[in-house]
């Protein structure tokens, strides 16, 4: 079966008449490096919302855009914290990770959709279990692995906003890539 059909109800929640831009990457550093590629476009109140199981590669993705956003040390996985705040950056960078959240309501009442509209770049790791509560400029990103166990290689999935420039900053910092998937 084609792997992207198993996500399809999921895939881009939000742009359903955006742009999509398909890479795979080979193991941990390359995600990084396209990952970081993502990071250095983004901006004060850009959303990344991510998806992916268990193992995808959400985190690591996330460190890497939070390295070329300019945060120092390490970027470890929110699971148990829901939001780690990284400060040490001109631009604040929030990580959350919404897996044990088991509604929208409960988002708004920890009072997280501040963080939506703040000064800072927002990621966040399994949000379409709560899709209604980002604004509908969010860049979508959807990871799984190809060969389930064994293999290093992921696909990414890239959905943005119809018409949105971020489109096209990114897909020409990344057209010289050698490993995209068609
Ligand atoms: P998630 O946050 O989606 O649960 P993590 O980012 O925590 O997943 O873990 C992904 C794991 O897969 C890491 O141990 C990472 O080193 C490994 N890995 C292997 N190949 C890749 C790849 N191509 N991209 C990202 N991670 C990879
Ligand atoms: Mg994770």
């Amino acid at each position: 079966m084609d792997s992207f059909s198993v996500y399809e109800d999921k895939i881009s929640f939000f742009h359903k008449n955006g742009k999509l831009h398909k890479i795979r990457t080979i193991n941990h550093d390359h995600t990084i490096f396209v990952a970081g590629e993502l990071g250095k476009i983004l901006k004060k109140g850009d959303i990344v919302c991510l998806d992916g199981d268990l193992g995808a590669g959400k985190t690591v993705f996330i460190s890497g855009i939070a390295k070329a956003a300019g945060i120092k040390g390490v970027i470890p996985s929110p699971t148990f914290t829901i939001l780690i705040e990284h400060e040490n950056a001109e631009i604040p960078f929030y990580h959350f990770d919404v897996y044990r959240l088991g509604n929208e309501e409960e988002f708004y009442d920890l009072g997280f959709d501040e963080y939506l509209y703040g000064k800072g770049i927002c990621a966040v790791e399994w949000a379409s279990r709560i899709p209604g509560v980002f604004p509908g400029n969010s860049i979508q990103v959807f990871m799984f692995r190809e060969d389930y166990d064994n293999s290093e290689y992921r696909q990414i999935l890239f959905y943005f906003p119809e018409n949105d420039k971020r489109f096209e900053l990114f897909t020409e910092r990344i057209k010289n890539y050698d490993n995209p998937c068609k």
